[in-house]
């Protein structure tokens, strides 16, 4: 086995042409979300004989592939999704990038492809947010998106694990993932395709997860929804999670519910987070099975009271409308709910330094 590579040992090139000041600060007005990218990206290689090696910031540019390799036939590929702030003191922080250092290393073993160790994951974020620093957007809700990926690099069409893979991190200034006051979006319950089953890869962040959401997240567009929720492959019955996001139900009686992580669905940080926050706040967070039709009942008794999804993108999103098959039902008045607001705004002061949290969530750059 290759020494493991020091998380010190990050090369720096800096890119030899980076966007002008003028252009940069044009890009960063409005940058949307997934739109505007940086100017470096990190970039680690692992062979069989070299372990993990040749770690470096390089400049961004598009990737020379030869058609055989093994991600563009195989898609032997796991991603994350994590974001710098500016904390209220002007320092850079990551959020949890631990947590997803771990679940990049549960992702991999799932793949079949070798773990990435925590520090170098970590690093790889820090060293490339130091490069980017001058990329934070200055406006409200902005920050850093970045997105750490692997691919499997060998140039083979044999069905098996690759013996070569390229780990990368680029990273994208974003607004806010929704524009405006807080809106409330619309869900279509997918009855026809499942996103995961037991024993599959729906713990794991793999790009595969996602190829096989569009059909069903295209359904919903189409039925004029905004997203779509998936239900358990086995009985059609327990709601999931949607495409990129996790699910909360909250009652009248003040408590909470989200389905268990049992396999099929991806553990959110975001998702984790909420429970330690809600449960800090006193308030009863359940993780169980909660059906379809269940829902609907309680949304119409008024048993349930809001639905909330959750994500590093978009944080909380508040669930106005669920359709059914050719029924539609309210969450609550149909708007954003007081809870899903109140956790919120909890979340983000803690991830902008402006609230504390739990020791270790928030790591200064
Ligand atoms: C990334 C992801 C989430 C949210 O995870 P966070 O860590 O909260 O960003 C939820 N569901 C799926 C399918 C995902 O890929």
């Amino acid at each position: 086995m290759p020494a493991d590579l020091a998380a010190a040992a990050f090369e720096f090139e800096p890119s030899p042409a980076p966007l002008d000041v003028a252009a940069r600060g044009e890009r960063l007005l409005d940058p949307g979300f997934g739109r505007v990218f940086t100017d470096h990206m990190a970039s680690i290689r692992w062979s069989e004989d070299k372990g993990w090696h040749k770690a470096r910031i390089v400049a961004r540019a598009p990737l020379t592939m030869d058609p055989s390799t093994a991600v563009l036939h195989y898609a032997q590929e796991i991603f994350e999704g994590l974001k710098a702030y500016r904390l209220a003191d002007d320092r850079f922080a990551l959020f949890r990038a631990d947590a997803n250092a771990r679940r990049f290393q549960n992702s991999a073993r799932r793949l079949a492809m070798p773990e990435l160790p925590e520090d170098l994951f970590v690093e790889s974020c820090r060293a490339l947010v130091r490069a980017d620093r001058d990329w934070m957007p200055e406006i409200e809700g902005g920050s850093i998106y970045l997105r750490p990926f692997m691919i499997a690099s060998e140039v083979f069409l044999g069905v098996k694990p690759s013996a070569e893979y390229h780990y990368m991190v680029i990273a994208s200034a974003v607004g806010a993932y929704w524009k405006g006051p807080p809106r409330a979006v619309s869900l279509w319950i997918s009855r026809e395709h499942s996103r995961a089953a037991a024993g599959g890869t729906g713990a794991a962040k793999c790009g595969g997860n996602y190829a096989a959401s569009l059909l069903a997240q295209a359904e919903a567009i189409k039925r004029g929804c905004d997203q779509v929720v998936f239900l358990d492959a086995v009985e059609r019955r327990w709601v999931e999670e949607l495409g990129g996001m996790n699910i909360f139900f909250v009652f009248a009686d003040g408590t909470l519910r989200t389905p268990p992580l049992t396999g099929t669905i991806l553990p959110g940080i975001t998702r984790d987070s909420l429970i330690t926050l809600a449960r800090d706040m006193g308030l009863t967070v359940t993780e169980a099975p909660y059906a379809a039709d269940q829902w609907r009942a309680d949304a119409e008794s008024g048993k349930l009271v809001e639905s909330f999804a959750c994500g590093t993108a978009a944080v909380v999103t508040p669930i106005g409308q669920v359709t059914d098959g050719d029924a539609t039902f309210t969450i609550g008045g149909g708007g954003p709910g007081q809870l899903t607001m109140s956790l919120r705004s909890a979340l983000e002061a803690i991830q902008r330094g402006t609230a504390k949290g739990p020791e270790g969530w928030v790591q200064p750059i």
